[in-house]
């Protein structure tokens, strides 16, 4: 398979050449030359096909030549070692759980796909390789599960000291080995803003091969479209579903259009989003308007300028009107989004986290104005990775699932920071 860049100013590259590099040159983002058209038989709502086996027939046209092909099935194993179950909550409402994961985060499936990805192919490369990433909070966790102990990988992980939450830092600063967690004395901004200027640094690019495992990378985008075929082999009825999808930075929504694309029967998407409402703006003005983000219940989805909306674009080949008959788009406030979480737990006994109460709140405006339809949300991480908001909505404890409980006895090897870029610097430097 050949990736082109969206901007269409750096030369085409392949697979590997796509995962290593994450961005191209041009700033675009690399996108499949051709997205492949899967046979009918192969969606059959039977258990004769494993999931292993659809996720390898799924991936295997993207990763092309790049990776042998009994490898990519060792991979995709790692990748899946958890459940996606499909819940049924309301007479038109499924919750497809993809919080089962080591870090309790949807993210878990992109991050050890793409470090599986990268450890495979770091055994050709000379240098030194640094994965580098700011975090918010969710990111960070599943990229240092993800490359925890993988060989040849050294992984640095910045993030805002005192602003993510108890467990998000625990999954930090508890892995050790080759995972490095600094608190720096700062906001996420500024730790993005160090980031950004280590990847343009000479100094540290001459000494190392430098790369962000941030969702823009095909390796962590490409294998999200897994989820929705995981829940189409669950779903009960015979009418295609709707899909409402907790949306930041839209890489997860994205993969769901390629995999409509490629055939999957869906009778449409919705966007969910926070106050962050460039897309719901977007769909209605047909103007794309980046600004500063808002900080809102669900910070994982709190983004101004979400990058992987321009390959929603590019798969609808910038056509709008056909996009639009795709694509709905709602934006939630912080009280809609407490009221989801207290109506699903009083009414029905489920337990929302902030993220997937916007999307099960978005899908509940939907069947308001389209009667007699039947969706599924995505329920993108578990609600004690939210624990005070949520309790205090509930009233209810909620149990920690041995993983997390687990994490409070660890020892902690986490460093602190100024915000000061000769500090990071000098800590790439060093080799550990
Ligand atoms: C990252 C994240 C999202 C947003 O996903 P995008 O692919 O960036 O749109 C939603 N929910 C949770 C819990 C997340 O961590």
């Amino acid at each position: 398979m050949i990736y082109y860049s969206t901007n269409n100013g750096a030369k085409p590259v392949d697979f590997k050449t796509a995962v290593i590099e994450g961005q191209p040159a041009d700033k675009g983002l690399y996108f499949p030359s051709d997205i492949p058209k899967l046979e009918k038989d192969f969606l059959r709502k039977d258990d004769s096909i494993s999931r292993e086996e659809l996720a390898f027939r799924i991936l295997q046209p993207y990763i092309g030549s790049a990776i042998p092909e009994v490898r990519l099935q060792e991979i995709i194993s790692h990748t899946l070692s958890f459940d996606f179950p499909l819940v049924q909550i309301t007479h038109s409402i499924w919750s497809l759980e993809l919080f089962h994961g080591p870090t309790l985060a949807f993210k878990d499936v992109g991050a050890k796909f793409m470090s599986s990805c990268l450890g495979y192919f770091v055994k050709e490369i000379q240098k030194r390789v640094v994965v580098l990433v700011a975090t918010s909070g969710d990111t960070g966790g599943a990229v240092a599960n993800g490359f925890y102990d993988v060989e040849g990988i050294e992984v640095v992980i910045l993030y805002p000291e005192g602003k993510v939450s108890e467990v998000q830092e625990l999954q930090l600063v508890t892995p050790g080995k080759n995972i490095t967690a600094i608190a720096i004395n700062g906001s996420f901004d500024d730790c993005q803003q160090m980031v950004k200027q280590a990847f343009t640094d000479p100094g540290l690019n001459a000494k190392m091969l430098l790369t962000s495992a941030n969702s823009i990378n095909v390796a962590r985008w490409l294998p999200q479209q897994l989820y929705y075929f995981f829940a189409y082999q669950q779903w009960p009825t015979n009418e295609a579903p709707i899909f409402s999808v907790p949306s930041g930075n839209f890489g997860n929504l994205c993969a769901g259009i390629l995999a409509y694309s490629s055939g999957l029967p869906v009778k449409q998407f919705i966007a969910a989003c926070n106050a962050n409402k460039v897309v719901p703006d977007f769909l209605e003005t047909e103007r794309f308007e980046p600004r500063p983000y808002v900080s809102t219940l669900s910070n994982a989805m709190d983004v101004g300028n979400p990058s992987n909306f321009i390959r929603i674009l590019e798969i609808f080949d910038h056509n709008l009107p056909e996009l639009k008959k795709m694509l709905v788009s709602y934006s939630i406030t912080d009280d809609e989004t407490k009221a989801a979480i207290k109506f699903a737990h009083d009414r029905y006994g489920y337990l929302l986290d902030p993220h997937g109460a916007v999307a099960f709140a978005s899908l509940q405006k939907y069947q308001q104005q389209v009667s007699d339809s039947k969706g599924i949300f995505f329920e993108t991480a578990h609600p004690v990775k939210f624990y005070d908001t949520v309790r205090s909505i509930t009233n209810k404890e909620i149990d920690m699932p041995a993983s997390v409980k687990g994490l409070f006895s660890k020892q902690r090897s986490g460093l602190k920071m100024e915000k000061n870029f000769a500090s990071l610097k000098d800590l790439l430097l060093t080799e550990r």
